[in-house]
């Protein structure tokens, strides 16, 4: 079944015709959440923006059929219908569910549920050898299943899935635990990781003040707030201890102000929010207006006429709990960056083994996202402060997503995301190279 338009068998058909074209292939779609400054794109791309339906909702089972471009702004209002949501919704409502799995998609569930691709069952990916196939966890392409989590469109494209629910109830009750002990901070979230929770993420805004935000879901509230116009939800955990949302706020709370990122376009001023309206306050328009303003360079310009250097830190890393306080230790005195988005995430089959991703299933890891421009006055090597990152993730033995800019050496990078496990899958279902390679796109910009 689809929701509208031709089925998925006929946009299969279509898009092996368009695959024929020979020469690289270059996704075009109509957003993207990736932070990586690329090399223009040249030649004709692989349209593959049709593939953007939910196929089937089975509640009996617990899963939901998607198309892989299906953005989770779509997912979520379909599920929800039934009285169901994905295991993990990435905050961003154009996030797409292929995107999350072929890159790396988390949220506030993920202590219990792990990441995005933990939750799929099955998936059919186009291949650079002009294949659909249909992979599972235990049949003759499951080295494709496993392997594609982390490998961002270089060893094929999902084209449809099957990926866990969970049932859903009208609100979600929060609460906002106030700590000024990092190291107390994190024994807390690793104790809530075992109890009876819903949801777990954490803000920091100084080392010496951060908030656990634990959610439950309840079929009753006294109240709901609203933080889609003037008032702003990461705000709002300092201020409170306990609140009330719809469930579909909640999924969304980090989407209308891009976590607190709008304020780097002005979007938290009172006036400017009311003139922009509730329409625009979202992640996909700020986006536009990075995107617009790295095209024509404004900020850089301005920069470097005040000789200031400037770096972007756009990165997500995740670490072992134990090594935790250490990274926030480092982080606030090496990068400083504030706030901090905070989230565990524990392995939910113990037995899977992602190579492109690997995590060690007996632990629990926290989730560090942050996302701002450093400014330094004196000249630095360009990617200063993101090298410090990388060797710090590296040290504390965790790992990195790669959605952003990335400055390993190719030795290094083959071995923290198991190259060899990756060269034997891109060998077997892409070997004439018509997508680019992991450490090319990654690292390189290519
Ligand atoms: C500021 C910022 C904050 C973020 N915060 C979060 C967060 O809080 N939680 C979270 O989960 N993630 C977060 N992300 C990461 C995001 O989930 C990943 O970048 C994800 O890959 C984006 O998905 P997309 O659908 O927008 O894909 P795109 O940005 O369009 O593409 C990303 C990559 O995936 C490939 N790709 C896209 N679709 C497919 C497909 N169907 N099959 C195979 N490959 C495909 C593309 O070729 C490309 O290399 C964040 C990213 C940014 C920039």
């Amino acid at each position: 079944m689809s929701l509208g338009g031709i089925g998925y068998e006929d946009k299969k058909r279509q898009l092996l015709q368009q695959f024929q074209e020979p020469g690289p292939v270059r996704l075009v779609k109509d957003t993207s959440n990736l932070f990586r400054h690329r090399s223009a794109a040249s030649g004709p791309g692989l349209d593959v923006r049709q593939f953007d339906s939910v196929l089937r909702v089975n509640t009996d089972e617990s899963w939901v059929e998607v198309e892989g471009m299906t953005s989770y702004a779509s997912l979520v209002d379909a599920t929800l219908e039934h009285g169901v949501m994905p295991c993990v919704v990435p905050q961003l409502k154009s996030i797409t569910i292929g995107g999350a799995v072929s890159g790396i998609g988390i949220e506030s569930t993920s202590f219990r549920q792990g990441l995005v691709h933990e939750t799929v069952s099955e998936m059919d990916v186009l291949t650079g050898d002009g294949r659909v196939v249909t992979c599972t966890p235990d049949n003759e392409h499951r080295a494709l299943f496993y392997g594609l989590p982390n490998s961002y469109g270089t060893l094929g494209y999902v084209l449809r899935l099957k990926s866990r629910t969970l049932p859903v109830r009208p609100y979600v009750g929060l609460q906002h635990i106030h700590h000024r002990d990092p190291t107390a901070y994190f024994a807390q979230i690793a104790e809530l990781c075992s109890g009876d929770a819903d949801f777990i993420d954490g803000t920091v805004f100084a080392p010496d003040e951060l908030y656990i935000t634990v959610g439950r879901f309840a079929d009753n509230a006294p109240y709901t707030s609203d933080y889609n116009f003037e008032r702003i939800y990461y705000q709002s955990i300092r201020e409170r201890e306990h609140d009330y949302l719809t469930v579909y706020d909640y999924v969304w709370r980090w989407d209308t102000d891009w976590f607190w990122c709008s304020k780097n376009v002005g979007a938290q001023h009172p006036l400017l929010r009311r003139l922009l309206g509730r329409e625009r306050l979202n992640s996909v328009f700020y986006t536009k207006l990075m995107r617009w303003n790295a095209r024509w360079r404004l900020t850089r310009g301005l920069n470097s006429l005040r000789r200031v250097y400037t770096e972007s830190v756009i990165q997500d890393v995740d670490i072992p709990i134990e090594k935790a306080p250490a990274f926030l230790e480092f982080f606030d005195r090496e990068i400083g960056i504030r706030p901090v988005w905070i989230c565990p995430i524990g392995v939910f089959d113990r037995n899977a083994r992602f190579p492109l991703y690997p995590m060690d299933g007996d632990t629990i890891y926290v989730n560090f996202g942050f996302w701002d421009v450093v400014t330094g006055r004196d000249g630095k090597p360009s990617g200063h402060y993101n090298r410090k990152v990388e060797a710090k993730v590296e040290e504390l033995g965790g790992i990195k997503s790669l959605y952003s800019d990335s400055y390993y050496d190719r030795e290094t990078f083959a071995r923290l995301y198991n190259q060899s496990a990756y060269e034997s899958i891109k060998k077997v279902y892409d070997s004439e190279g018509r997508f680019k390679g992991l450490y090319e796109k990654c690292v390189l910009r290519e």
